[in-house]
């Protein structure tokens, strides 16, 4: 069963296929002949997870989903949030993106976060399913560690005394805000699609 996952990021549309297995075949952006970028133009992570397979569907008619991530720091108003690619400027710039956020809570003693991933699952014409995943955690002063992307190397998960980005991929995604959100995708495509023998 032909599953499009609406990114063209192999390291993630790798994990999904290993997770999900059969019978889901997972087809990326670029195997569908779509090369062009997704709008993203909401104002709100689930809006644009929805924008982007709603492009999907209505151009190419394939069960599709597509997620949005973003990191929400209560004493900077819930910033970045929607706008963590593009934080510190057009050119999403993983370090000047971290380093605005470590500008923005100098001085401040409050410094929990969020991560959050939105993903929305179209079925067909009309039926649209939303998956929330979040961890709680708090903002370092200095960054810590070289793996991961993106955050990682300023946010310590609820629980834990390392970053993400000192951790393996591995144990990230079993605590992460993706790996969370992928979960329920995962269960709810199984129960739906896969006969137990029950
Ligand atoms: P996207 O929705 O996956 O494109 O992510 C939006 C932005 O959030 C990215 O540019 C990254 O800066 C950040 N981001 C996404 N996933 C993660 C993550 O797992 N850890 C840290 N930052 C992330």
């Amino acid at each position: 069963m032909k599953l499009c996952f609406a990114s063209n990021n192999a390291h993630k549309l790798q994990e999904i296929q290993q997770l999900l297995g059969p019978p889901f075949e997972i087809v990326s952006l670029s195997d569908l002949g779509c090369t062009q970028e997704l709008p993203e133009e909401q104002d709100t992570l689930e809006g644009n997870a929805l924008q982007k397979a709603t492009y999907v569907w209505d151009h190419y008619q394939v069960l599709c989903f597509a997620d949005d991530t973003g990191l929400e720091v209560e004493a900077l108003h819930n910033e970045p949030g929607v706008y963590s690619a593009r934080y510190a400027g057009p050119a999403r710039d993983n370090q000047a993106n971290m380093q605005k956020v470590l500008t923005g809570l100098e001085g401040k003693e409050n410094r929990k976060a969020r991560s959050r991933t939105s993903i929305a699952l179209i079925l067909e014409e009309g039926e649209q399913h939303l998956f929330d995943g979040i961890v709680e955690g708090h903002i370092i002063e200095t960054p810590r560690g070289e793996k991961g992307f993106g955050y990682d190397p300023i946010f310590v998960p609820e629980g834990q005394d390392r970053t993400f980005a000192e951790m393996d991929s591995q144990e990230k995604n079993q605590i992460s805000h993706r790996g969370r959100a992928v979960q329920q995708l995962i269960s709810f495509l199984r129960h739906r699609y896969v006969q137990t023998g029950t």
